[in-house]
């Protein structure tokens, strides 16, 4: 097969694996990204980034799931820094009817109690008798995920340019006939005319006290939050799903809402250092999945919502063998009518 000259647009989680799958594969990449090295990724940086494909069923088409856990096994036999300690899922006894439905909507999990929650996460117990135990679920630290990204393409020869936005239409950043793969999140909005913004607010803490070793959801009817440790004693708390592309820094209601619930999982967070408040928009279509949009050359992959981590290892394999079959059969194609603007 003949060597593909390739721009990839943006360097978010969904770009840098798909420029990461192109250059592994031997084709020459091109990847253009707006801001500088220290800071890409406008909503894969505020990621958890939990590899979860049981959890998301809760709130997502079961096609999700089927995916996440391709992409599960594609993070793992590429990235040493994958934890494989699966995740937790905790209520107070006050909300065990959170605790039934979650096992209700979700699949590969089972049911412990007191002795089993005491082996997994010794500071949890005496405080959640029961929860839901989700072994094959895994997670990675985003910013260290998304700079061996990087590295990777750099080592194998790929062309990697920060503090490089690409005007629009972005389609014209590479010469005629050569594919553009425009993978610009929620700045790429311009090109798809049903995507939105979902504000996803966050928190950084430090707590070299708090020991807990996978992500732990705490289910609650009107707050459900995640603790996610990312190692070296942080811990990211997320993360509001607010209707709204707003970008600006987190409100007080949610910063609230946010530390409040860390702190009813685990009381140690009390004396933890706030390290960031930061707020991410995730791109999402109606369907909350995401789409490959082809128009020529032209390729847009975007609409990662809640899943970016988890998905854009299939997106960036099912865009790779597209170019190099021209076959484009999957269910992540977009349905012929939503054209590219
Ligand atoms: C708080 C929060 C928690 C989350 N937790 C998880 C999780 O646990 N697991 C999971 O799988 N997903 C999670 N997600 C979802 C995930 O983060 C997103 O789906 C994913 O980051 C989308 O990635 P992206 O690369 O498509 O977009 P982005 O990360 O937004 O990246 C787009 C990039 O394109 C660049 N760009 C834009 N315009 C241009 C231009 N003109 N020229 C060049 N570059 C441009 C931007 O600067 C940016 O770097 C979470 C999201 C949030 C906000």
């Amino acid at each position: 097969m003949s060597t593909l000259t390739i721009t990839v647009v943006g360097a978010g989680i969904t770009g840098l694996w798909q420029a990461y799958e192109l250059a592994r594969r031997g084709h020459a990449v091109t990847l253009r990204e707006a801001t500088s090295e220290s800071a890409p990724g406008a909503a894969s940086r505020f990621a958890g980034a939990m590899l979860a494909p049981y959890c998301e069923a809760e709130a997502a088409p079961p096609l999700v799931q089927q995916l996440g856990l391709e992409g599960l096994r594609l993070w793992r036999a590429a990235y040493p820094g994958v934890v494989q300690k699966g995740s937790l899922v905790v209520a107070t006894s006050r909300d065990r009817a959170e605790l039934v439905r979650f096992a209700r909507m979700t699949e590969g999990h089972r049911p412990i109690e007191s002795a089993e929650m005491e082996a997994l996460e010794p500071e949890l117990a005496g405080r959640f008798f029961r929860g839901l135990y989700f072994p094959d679920e895994a997670h990675v630290s985003p910013r260290a995920a998304l700079a061996f990204l990087v590295s990777e393409l750099k080592r194998l020869g790929a062309e990697v340019r920060f503090s490089d936005p690409v005007p629009e239409p972005v389609w014209q950043a590479a010469a005629a006939g050569e594919p553009v793969i425009d993978c610009r999140g929620y700045g790429g909005r311009g090109a798809l005319g049903d995507l939105r913004g979902v504000r996803g607010e966050m928190v950084v803490l430090r707590a070299p006290d708090v020991q807990l070793s996978r992500p732990v959801r705490l289910l609650h009817p009107r707050f459900p939050i995640y603790v996610v440790p990312w190692g070296e004693g942080l811990f990211m708390v997320g993360a509001t799903m607010i209707e709204r592309d707003d970008m600006g820094a987190v409100t007080v209601r949610s910063a609230l809402e946010l530390l409040g619930t860390a702190f009813a999982v685990h009381p140690g967070f009390a004396e933890a250092e706030i390290v960031e408040l930061g707020a991410g928009v995730r791109p999402a279509f109606p369907d909350n999945v995401p789409r490959i949009a082809l128009s020529g050359r032209r390729i847009v992959v975007n609409g990662a919502y809640r899943h970016g981590y988890l998905l854009a290892p299939v997106l960036a394999r099912t865009v790779a063998d597209y170019l190099e079959t021209g076959i484009a059969h999957h269910p992540l194609f977009a349905p012929a009518g939503k054209e590219i603007r």
